[in-house]
């Protein structure tokens, strides 16, 4: 019987050994029109090839996920509803409390005050729902299954919506403005999403040693804040997010998944030659 060596020292120093990426999805690394994410295929073949994770952080819920994981090819952990659900491989999806359905009690109590005027993807037909956000039908009903975050619409005005955001403060939960929805969201962000799962790994024995966020908006500072490698996705139009707190992080020179592309390929670049 012969024994083979294991090559620790090898091992040790390759540079990649233990790298974590955390993504944004919408405008970071699917386009912002047609989330297409074919531009950043290089840097995705390439951390498949070195075994370095790519672990989506977004704002889309477990069901969504589940389809880009499939198109991205992915098979680690994924965090969806901003946060609130992290889902490691072959286990029931972790619910930050309080929960979907808690929220929905929350939101049909608070209807009975006649100045929270507002209606929630809970209250809205499939139908209702494509017509509020332009997705087809089978998107929209991959949209209604909430785990922990109700979109909402606000009818009333912005002195009862400040009244209606300290309710739900008090209430262990709290409001997000989006592009065209108000998020009820559990008390939880993307950051602390990625050091749970980093804290979660490292106690299943896995090595982490570096982790890297990639984001484009303001959902995405806790996660860029959380990460030893923050690194910004311009925006469709040019523009960016900023992060006074780290002074030394990387803008993409171009959007979306191009700017993903680019900018993980130089990181491995630069860490491979030293
Ligand atoms: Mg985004």
């Amino acid at each position: 019987m012969s024994i083979i060596p294991i090559s620790g020292h090898k091992r040790a120093q390759n540079p990649l050994n233990g790298w974590l990426v955390f993504t944004d999805l919408d405008g970071t690394l699917l386009d912002h029109h047609s989330y297409d994410f074919s531009p950043a295929l290089p840097a995705l073949q390439l951390l498949r090839k070195k075994r370095i994770p790519v672990i989506p952080v977004s704002s889309k819920t477990h069901a969504e996920l589940n389809v880009h994981k499939a198109q991205l090819e992915l098979d680690g952990p994924m965090v969806a509803e901003n946060g609130a659900v992290i889902i490691y491989p072959n286990e029931e999806p972790q619910v930050a409390p309080p929960g979907y359905l808690m929220m929905r009690d929350f939101l049909v109590e608070s209807r009975t005050n006649p100045e929270f005027d507002f209606i929630g993807f809970g209250d809205m037909s499939n139908e209702q729902v494509m017509e509020e956000t332009g997705l087809n039908r089978e998107s929209a009903q991959l949209a209604r299954q909430r785990l922990a975050s109700e979109p909402l619409l606000w009818h009333g005005d912005q002195e009862s919506l400040r009244r209606f955001q300290r309710k739900a403060e008090t209430a262990g939960m709290r409001l997000l403005q989006g592009g065209r929805f108000l998020h009820l969201l559990s008390d939880t962000d993307k950051g602390r999403a990625v050091i749970h799962i980093v804290k979660h790994l490292r106690s299943r024995g896995k090595l982490i040693n570096r982790t890297i966020a990639l984001g484009d908006s303001d959902n995405d500072r806790a996660m860029l804040l959380a990460a030893d490698i923050p690194i910004i996705v311009r925006k469709h139009d040019g523009s960016h997010m900023t992060l006074p707190e780290r002074p030394d992080t990387k803008v993409t020179e171009e959007p979306g998944p191009a700017g993903w592309n680019q900018a993980l390929l130089d990181l491995i670049q630069q860490y491979e030659e030293r």
